[in-house]
C-alpha cells in the first residue's frame, strides 16, 4: 500500500468543500425543488463568503433522480446514473441563480459536458475562480456512472486542495445507531477515521470515506438546518461530528 500523504490541511479552514445532497433542495420527505430551501442555502453560503472563506460546493441530485431506484425497472443502471448526474445540474443552476440574486459571483462547473448551461470542470480554472472569491458549484458528480456525489465531493476536495469537507445532512451528525429508527442512539461529536471503521458507523460510501482518510482530509457531518450551520462548521466551532485521522 502507498505511504499515506502528510497532513497538509490548514486550520482555520480557508478553502471549504461543501457537499449538499439533493435532500437539501427539497422539502423534508418530498422530491423536486423547493425554492425556499434553495434560498436558505444561498443565505448560508453568503455568510460563509462574507468571512473571506473560499467555497466550492458539490451538489447531489437525489431529490430528482437517484440511479439505483431504477434498477430492475427497465432503465439500465448506467442510463439512470446519467439521469442522476443531470439532476445535479438542475439543482446547481437553481443555487447559482439564488446566489447571484444576492450579489455573489458564481460559476457552475460540470463533469458532464453541457456547454450551453455551464462550464466544464477544469481543475486550474476552478482554483482560479475560488481565488477570485467566486462560489464554485460543482455538478455532474464525477461524470461517470456507479459513483455518488459523496465520492465526487471527496475527490474534488482533495483535487482542489480544500482544507475540509463539510457534509450537510438532515441529521445532527454521526450516531452510534440510526437516530431515525432508534431514539436511544448516542450522538458522537468527534471520531477518528479508524474509529468509524472499527465501530462500523455509516458516514458516507466507502469510496468517499477512503479518499478522505487516505488524504488526511477532515470531514464534518452536520445538519444543514442548524442555525448558521455551514458557517459554524467552517469556523471549526462545535457543530455536528468532526472526523479526522
Ligand atoms: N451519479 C453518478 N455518478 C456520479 C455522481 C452521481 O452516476 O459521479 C448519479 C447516481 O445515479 C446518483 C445520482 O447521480 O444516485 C444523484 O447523486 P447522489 O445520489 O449522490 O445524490 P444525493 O444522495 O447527494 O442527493
Amino acid at each position: 500500500m502507498a505511504d499515506k500523504p502528510q497532513a497538509r490541511r490548514s486550520f482555520p479552514y480557508r478553502r471549504i468543500l461543501l457537499k449538499v445532497s439533493g435532500e437539501g433542495f427539497a422539502r423534508p420527505g418530498e422530491t423536486g425543488l423547493d425554492v425556499e430551501r434553495v434560498q436558505r442555502l444561498a443565505d448560508q453560503l453568503r455568510e460563509l463568503t462574507a468571512e473571506g472563506k473560499q467555497a466550492a460546493t458539490v451538489i447531489g441530485g437525489g431529490n430528482i433522480v437517484r440511479g439505483a431506484q431504477f434498477e430492475g425497472l427497465g432503465i439500465a443502471r448506467a442510463t439512470a446514473d446519467y439521469m442522476g448526474m443531470l439532476a445535479t445540474i438542475i439543482n446547481g443552476l437553481a443555487l447559482s441563480d439564488a446566489l447571484e440574486a444576492r450579489g455573489m459571483h458564481t460559476r457552475v462547473m460540470s463533469a458532464v459536458d453541457v456547454h450551453k448551461v455551464c462550464e466544464p470542470f477544469i481543475r486550474r480554472r476552478a482554483i482560479r475562480h475560488l481565488e477570485k472569491g467566486r462560489v464554485v458549484i460543482l455538478v455532474g458528480g464525477l461524470g461517470s456512472p456507479y459513483f455518488t456525489t459523496d465520492t465526487a465531493a471527496a475527490q474534488r476536495a482533495v483535487e482542489l486542495d480544500c482544507d475540509v469537507l463539510l457534509k450537510a445532512t438532515t441529521v445532527d451528525g454521526v450516531y452510534d445507531r440510526d437516530p431515525r429508527r432508534d431514539p436511544g442512539a448516542r450522538f458522537l461529536p468527534e471520531l477518528t477515521f479508524d474509529q468509524v471503521l472499527e465501530q462500523r458507523l455509516r458516514v458516507m460510501d466507502q469510496t468517499a470515506f477512503t479518499l478522505c482518510r487516505e488524504n488526511h482530509l477532515p470531514l464534518v457531518v452536520f445538519n444543514l438546518d442548524s442555525d448558521h450551520g455551514i458557517l459554524k462548521a467552517a469556523r471549526g466551532e462545535r457543530n455536528g461530528t468532526l472526523i479526522h485521522n
